[in-house]
């Protein structure tokens, strides 16, 4: 009995403190937008009334209306869409800022135009700095010829260039490039890669695959003041795009650097969670960072490795050989030779609380990072650890249920099923190419997804993916084992929880809440 009164008591107590405390006016009231909250319960809204830099409250117009006070300022959005910020869980931030100031040739039609757009960016290139970026397609040419470096060097002058095709497998350089280089007629073939030749022997200005490292190498590192304007080029681009959250992997440290002066500043309007490469995880374990160590504007506490190559240049690592290349299944990266290296190392990492992220394209290292993640998973425990393979491309069937059992995340880019989707399925053949970009079969099989671009390999626009993920495609490339039966698509609803989704630890959102 005199427990009961006191609970009332206290009941009272706390109805009188609310009382005593009115409701806070809002800084900003959005209302009569179409809002999609990316909450199952509750999925729809209104309006939304925030405070300083949080939200507090989504709901009907007459709810939020009574968050209105003296100084809120509102804001009619006319009945257009509202979502929530957008998070990119794998794109490499600071390289995208700086292409956005780079010379853009995709779409130069002509040689004339190409040679007119590298001029344009050579003479307002700063004197002993590079042109770069590019991603030329000579394909769109009337005359489909690779590029030379004749066609430039008139334009260039003293500035040296080194451009590339869009699939970052051949690029041009002029001769001043290829003289800072110390490459001519002389300069040896490397493994894995081509100098192009004329009939004389000299370098015709085309490097393909590994030869593009002996101009590369020639390239100063970016400067820390370099590194800045691209990081603010990055996320003013990002706002535009309604992106609030990346995941930059392999970030170099000067990158962390750039960042961390731009969050002192008070500039950083994105949120970036840093994943530096996997290979030098003792670079934040031996100062202790963990998983998601930082604040809430710059995290690190990840790291991320290689386990394969690409569809593209053939170095996916398959369980069969490719279908138009007999004999060839694809290579490991050089961080799997041997796949226990890398295994020893992210036990290692998982031990010191980093969290870890392994590209893996091909079948057959995707079905070997789970074998090394179930490894580290038997021997430590699962304890949230978040694992993921990136963009796990082209899967083997029996493996969506290995994901699913091991709580290992798909990371993907669903862009790349309208660009690179448009010839997998000849490198590929019919049968494999209905697992590839299956992120429907994903859901299916209970595994977490989570939507990012690979920007600046495809475009940061999160509306392409979101297109992207939810065309019904014609081909068998549409992310689906359902093929066929017209139920490729998953749902916008679906799309937008798996593009807004965070890779962090759910306790480590938690806390930031608190
Ligand atoms: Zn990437």
């Amino acid at each position: 009995m005199k427990y009961a009164f006191a609970l009332c008591f206290l009941m009272i107590m706390a109805a009188l403190d609310a009382n005593a405390q009115p409701k806070p006016g809002a800084t900003l009231i959005i209302t009569n937008a179409a809002i999609y909250t990316v909450d199952n319960e509750h999925p729809r809204a209104e309006a939304v009334a925030v405070i300083g830099d949080r939200i507090v409250a989504v709901g009907s117009k007459p709810e939020i209306d009574s968050w209105r006070g003296p100084q809120t300022e509102v804001i009619d959005a006319g009945g257009k869409l509202l979502l929530p910020g957008f998070n990119d869980a794998h794109l490499h931030f600071i390289q995208g800022g700086a292409q956005l100031d780079q010379v853009a040739l995709t779409d130069a039609s002509t040689p004339q135009e190409f040679a007119k757009r590298i001029a344009a960016q050579a003479s307002k290139t700063p004197k002993g700095e590079w042109v770069l970026g590019g991603r030329w397609d000579e394909t769109k040419w009337p005359d489909p010829q690779l590029p030379t470096r004749q066609l430039v060097d008139p334009v260039t002058r003293d500035t040296p260039i080194f451009v590339e095709r869009y699939d970052g497998h051949q690029a041009l350089a002029n001769s001043v490039a290829m003289k800072l280089a110390g490459v001519n007629a002389k300069t040896p073939d490397v493994p894995g890669g081509v100098i192009m030749r004329d009939g004389s022997g000299n370098p015709t200005g085309i490097f393909k695959d590994a030869a593009q490292e002996l101009i590369y190498k020639a390239i100063p590192p970016m400067s820390h003041e370099q590194r800045l304007l691209a990081a603010r080029r990055a996320l003013e681009h990002a706002a535009s795009l309604g992106v609030t959250s990346v995941q930059h992997m392999n970030p170099e440290f000067a990158d962390v650097a750039a960042y961390s002066e731009l969050a002192e500043k008070g500039e950083l309007k994105t949120r970036i969670y840093a994943a530096p490469m996997e290979t030098n995880w003792q670079e934040q374990a031996k100062i202790g960072i963990r998983h998601a160590w930082g604040s809430r504007y710059l995290r690190l506490g990840a790291v991320k490795g290689y386990a394969d190559g690409s569809l593209g240049s053939r170095t996916a690592y398959m369980f069969e050989p490719f279908a138009d290349e007999p004999g060839n299944r694809g290579l490991l990266s050089d961080e799997m030779h041997p796949p226990s290296g890398m295994r020893d190392r992210l036990m290692q990492a998982d031990a010191a609380g980093l969290q870890i992220r392994v590209h893996a394209i091909g079948d057959r290292a995707i079905s070997i990072m789970l074998d090394i993640f179930g490894e580290i998973e038997k021997e430590h425990g699962y304890h949230d650890q978040r694992f993921a393979i990136e963009h796990a491309q082209h899967m083997a069937l029996k493996d969506f249920d290995r994901f699913a059992k091991l709580h290992v995340i798909a990371s993907m880019q669903p862009y790349h099923a309208i660009d690179d989707g448009r010839w997998a399925e000849k490198r590929l053949g019919h049968d494999r190419a209905r697992y590839s970009y299956a992120w429907r079969s994903f859901l299916d099989h209970g595994v977490t997804l989570a939507f990012g671009t690979d920007w600046p390999v495809a475009p940061l626009n999160p509306m392409l993916g979101l297109y992207a993920a939810g065309k019904n495609h014609a081909s068998r490339s549409c992310g689906s084992l359902y093929h066929g039966l017209g139920i490729c698509r998953i749902s916008g609803a679906r799309e937008r929880i798996d593009y807004t989704r965070q890779t962090r630890r759910h306790g480590d959102t938690k806390r930031q809440h608190s």
